[in-house]
């Protein structure tokens, strides 16, 4: 979805003129489409929930999250994916339907835990036999029945980069699918008066253009579900396949696909395979993140400096970097961007574009193809939607981003570009150096 708009000289974002944004709001700015997200998840709802019954999807809001978010992906009757107290108490605060609410993470505390309970959120997602045993407890001391799914790991990766793929066997997630592990949990489960294991749940990976590590974990869990309804006369009634849809970033991507591609072949596999054991369908329940929010986000810089080493190359250096946008120093992550003052012209250059930071590894684009750049243009970098805002951090005391979002040439300020004040909001001098005398021993007279 890198439509590559332009009026007159600008490049256009969802109606919006995106260097009057940036005059408007100031770089860097995350500006994100509310119709675009809204196109996802009519694509969802369409080939997804209305066309199977007994299903329901949910946002993996880890991807982008904002209390707007929350309203737009409430509007849009989709459930939402926490995996923290802070997501979640994002998600309180919006009024977001709690029931639509499922809580993941690996280490969940007993804080997070209990505000869940609380406030009788949709499922958690139980990830371990401590968590189990110290939701079972909470329950109890608020005498409530829970419902919970398992998190399993299905032992297949996803073909994805290393620091993605997690549903692989050495994992961190997941309760392991050794018969006297699983079967404990189950049993466990079964017994307690406080805990309705609903089914099971897993998460093959990130940023997938293929399907094949769904299927596979698919026939894992088809194998759970028939053991465990033999064995201990459990009935599986829901079964999450998590989220992992890939988008495309750059020319090198395989174009983002539409729902279809990923839940027939999921639908198809789970129906045949519970015929085949005389198992009951399952609710299923997907999650994805990245696929409804990431080409939904645009990041705009001014171009700063720019250096050019003759023979070598020539960096332009963006007044952001590595802290709005941390994925192609942590992943090698690529994008794509656009001149956006410059939307019409044709590239005659190529440029790598800096961060700002003081790290070597802050670069965001090798190699990009632009029309002639000067200091002062405005760099659009596309599809930024996903895991920027969430992620960024404030390395080198860089005030994070504001974020403003758009629909049909609106603009609106979701996030408030933090200020120097805030970035000290929480610090505190302890009184014995409140009232030091500066010294010059050490800094030369
Ligand atoms: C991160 C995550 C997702 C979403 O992943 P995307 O790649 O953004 O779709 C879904 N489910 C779980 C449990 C996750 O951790």
């Amino acid at each position: 979805m890198n439509s590559k708009n332009i009026n007159g000289t600008n490049f256009i974002f969802d109606n919006c003129d995106t260097v009057e944004l940036a005059q408007t709001f100031g770089t860097p700015l995350y500006v994100i489409s509310e119709d675009r997200i809204k196109s996802k998840c009519e694509d969802i709802r369409k080939n997804f929930l209305m066309k199977y019954p007994n299903t329901k999807a949910a946002y993996a809001s880890k991807a982008f999250l904002t209390m707007a978010m929350c309203k737009i992906i409430d509007r849009e009757g989709l459930g939402l994916d926490v995996v923290s107290g802070g997501e979640l108490y994002t998600a309180i605060k919006a009024n977001f339907p709690m029931e639509r609410i499922m809580f993941h993470g690996s280490n969940k505390s007993y804080e997070e835990l209990a505000l869940a309970v609380t406030h009788n959120i949709g499922r958690i997602i139980v990830d371990n036999v401590y968590e189990l045993e110290m939701l079972e407890r909470i329950a109890k001391e608020q005498g409530k029945k829970v419902a919970i799914l398992f998190r399993i790991t299905p032992g297949v990766g996803g073909n994805t980069h290393e620091y993605i793929t997690t549903g692989q066997k050495d994992s961190k997630f997941g309760i392991p699918l050794e018969k006297e592990i699983i079967e404990y949990a189950v049993r466990k489960s079964m017994d307690s008066s406080n805990i309705h294991l609903k089914g099971f749940h897993f998460h093959v990976g990130s940023q997938l253009f293929e399907i094949s590590s769904h299927i596979l974990a698919i026939q894992v869990v088809l194998d759970l579900m028939k053991n465990l309804k033999e064995e201990l006369g459990f009935i599986t009634e829901e079964l999450n396949t998590g989220g992992g849809f890939g988008i495309q970033y750059t020319d090198e991507d395989e174009a983002t696909k539409s729902v279809p591609f990923f839940i027939d072949p999921i639908m198809e596999t789970i129906k045949e395979g519970c015929n085949e054991a005389n198992l009951d369908m399952p609710m299923i329940i997907i999650e994805p993140g990245r696929w409804i929010v990431g080409e939904a986000g645009i990041t705009l810089y001014t171009l700063g400096a720019i250096k050019e080493i003759p023979n070598v190359r020539t960096y332009a250096s963006v007044d952001g970097g590595l802290p709005d946008n941390p994925r192609p120093a942590l992943y090698k992550a690529k994008y794509d961007a656009i001149v956006a003052n410059k939307a019409n012209q044709k590239a005659e250059e190529v440029v790598t574009i800096a961060g700002k930071c003081c790290e070597t590894g802050d670069i965001l684009i090798w190699d990009l193809k632009v029309p002639k750049v000067t200091s002062g243009d405005i760099l659009a970098v596309l599809n930024t939607g996903a895991y920027n805002y969430s992620m960024a951090s404030n390395y080198n005391k860089l005030p994070r981003p504001a974020v403003v979002l758009v629909s049909q040439g609106d603009a609106q300020l979701i996030v408030e570009r933090e200020k120097y004040e805030h970035l000290l909001d929480r610090e505190v001098i302890p009184e014995h150096l409140d009232n030091i005398q500066s010294t010059k021993l050490t800094f030369g007279a």
